[in-house]
């Protein structure tokens, strides 16, 4: 038995396509329906078989949905819940998968029916690839999903859309909002924003060309490249709504990096050291956690692209 009679997905890039794979193979709806802003993108789910109606009118694909899935750039998902809202079936159960949680809380709760559960999710898992062709069903596979229930939400809803993720091949967990934004500005915004800083000061520099950036990239460069390729419209959206989290992170993190800075000049040999030494146990105790295999090249073939 399907585990709902009907979802529907809203947004079909990376993490949309990626539910609509998994969700037909683990048969996890009777109907899938499929919308997007564009229709190019549209057709392009419909080529690639992602659901089993494929429609332009966000309302009308949520209609009669036990399920919906917002899979929209953070921004927009105000602009979304106003445009779903009104065709929202009573039971229903909303959530989104945006990387920041406070903000799409309020842009999307002030328009989410009475009598619709309104869960805002967010599964830790992507690529740097965007799209409906960058999809794959086990993106979920072992990766956290953390809910940020609001007050009053129903059990049976929360363990219900629990279920979902389960199926998907996540691992749940719940915190509030606030917490969720401030260990995602550490653990993915701020990576992030780094990478495409360093990026983006190589690609300045004067002094060494950028074809010898790019010859010798696998010194170590090459792995900032990798996040600093991910999807702009995307990253903008989560530097705009997870800003105060991102500047106090942002402020830590120059004061070590002023500390390293110092350590340097002052021939602190000890001191940095120390300090990789302590950075190193850290990646071992993410590999033994099992979010990361210990293969060259951060094992990324593997992990990410499993054959399909
Ligand atoms: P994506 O591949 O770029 O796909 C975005 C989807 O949203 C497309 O269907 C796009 O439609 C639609 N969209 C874009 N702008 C829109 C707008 N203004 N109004 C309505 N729809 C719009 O993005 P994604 O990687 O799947 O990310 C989707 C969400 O998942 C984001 O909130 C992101 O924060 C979150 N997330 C991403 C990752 C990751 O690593 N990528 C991981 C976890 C969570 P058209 O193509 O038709 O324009």
């Amino acid at each position: 038995m399907p585990l709902f009679d009907k979802i529907a997905l809203v947004g079909i890039g990376l993490i949309g396509s990626s539910l609509a794979r998994v969700i037909r193979r683990e048969g996890l709806a009777g109907h899938i329906a499929v919308a997007t802003r564009s229709a190019s993108t549209l057709k392009r789910a419909e080529e690639l078989g992602l659901g089993d109606s494929y429609l332009a009118d966000l309302g009308e694909a949520v209609a009669d949905a036990d399920l919906v899935i917002v899979s929209v750039p953070v921004g927009s998902s105000g602009k979304v819940a106003e445009e779903i809202a009104p065709r929202l079936k009573k039971g229903a159960i909303v959530t989104d998968v945006g990387s920041t949680k406070r903000s799409v809380i309020a842009q999307m709760q002030p328009h989410i029916p009475a009598g619709v559960h309104f869960i805002p999710g967010h599964p830790l898992a992507g690529t740097e690839k965007s799209g409906p062709d960058a999809g794959f069903a086990e993106l979920f596979e072992n990766r956290w999903c953390i809910f940020t229930p609001l007050p009053g939400t129903d059990p049976a809803a929360l363990e219900k859309l629990s279920e979902f993720w389960r199926r998907c091949g996540s691992n749940i967990d719940t915190m509030d909002p606030e917490h969720h934004d401030m260990v995602l500005a550490i653990v993915s915004h701020l990576p992030h924003i780094i990478a495409y800083n360093i990026v983006g000061t190589a690609d300045d520099l004067e002094t060494v060309t950028k074809s010898e950036v790019i010859k010798y990239a696998a010194s170590g460069f090459r792995d900032f490249t990798r996040l600093a390729a991910s999807d702009p419209t995307m990253w903008r959206d989560v530097c705009l709504h997870n800003k105060d989290a991102i500047l106090e992170m942002l402020a830590r993190f120059s004061e070590d990096l002023a500390l390293l800075q110092r350590a340097i000049r002052w021939g602190e040999g000890e001191k940095l050291f120390e300090i990789f030494t302590r950075t190193r146990g850290v990646r071992r105790s993410i590999i033994e956690a099992g979010q990361e295999v210990d293969v060259p090249d951060f094992g990324r073939q593997a992990v990410e692209h499993p054959p399909r």
